[in-house]
């Protein structure tokens, strides 16, 4: 049985990586849910609820498309992400919806955009998600350097919470996700894609201090995998 939370509340789990659980407006929401195989995920596939969505940025391994197959097919839920990837999922089973970047469109009761990231993806193009839900915009942005495009996403929808990548390396750096943030306009900041492996050097408390450089008021969730937050 998938869980039902309240509109007015939105709970916010990290597990490690690029992979979250958003509880929103009584739906469940796993963004890149690499589970199996994660050194910094506290559970196993088995303890996992399941969720209404997984959206699934890219194909990479760390990025759980492979555990987002399995727990559609055996927990339920349906898979969001760019067209070839949903194919990918449904030919394998799976419940999936495969969409482009572009405007909002509606899944189980979920308004949900597909936005750039740039990056590299063995199935379709790499993205990232806007989620719409209980009146507020979620931005995950998936794996990507730093584009100018998210002005644009600042201009049109100013998320107030963005899970960004700080690793470095794969991804955007603290330095260059400060400046994302002030083009976001967003006002909280889940970091994401750090610490995993030796070379994702960026932490938290350097995106911090970038923020402080740029003048910009952001404040920086300090997560620690499986331990929820509500924002
Ligand atoms: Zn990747």
């Amino acid at each position: 049985m998938i869980g039902e939370f309240s509109i007015e509340m939105a709970r916010l789990t990290w597990f490690g990586h690029a992979a979250f659980l958003l509880e929103v407006g009584g739906k469940r929401i796993a963004f890149d849910p690499w589970i199996e195989g994660n050194p910094k995920c506290p559970i196993s596939l088995d303890d996992f609820e399941g969720a209404h969505i997984y959206a699934v940025s890219h194909s990479h391994g760390d990025h759980g498309l492979n555990d987002a197959i399995k727990l559609s097919k055996e927990k339920g839920g349906v898979i969001v992400g760019i067209f070839e990837l949903a194919n990918y999922a449904t030919e394998r089973g799976a419940k999936a919806v495969g969409a482009n970047i572009g405007g909002f469109f509606d899944v189980e009761g979920v308004e949900i955009a597909l936005t750039e990231a740039i990056h590299s993806s063995d199935i379709g193009s790499p993205v990232g998600f806007l989620v719409r839900i209980g009146g507020k915009t979620f931005y995950h942005a998936g794996d990507t350097g730093l584009f100018g495009g998210m002005s644009l996403i600042g201009d049109l929808y100013s998320p107030e919470v963005s899970m960004l990548p700080i690793g470095g390396y794969y991804t955007m750096d603290p330095v260059q996700a400060s400046l994302a943030l002030k083009m976001l306009k967003s006002k909280v900041v889940a970091p994401m894609h750090w610490g995993t492996f030796p070379v994702l050097k960026g932490t938290p408390e350097l995106l911090e201090e970038e923020i402080r450089k740029l003048g910009i008021k952001v404040r920086v969730l300090k997560l620690k995998p499986g331990e929820p937050v509500e924002i």
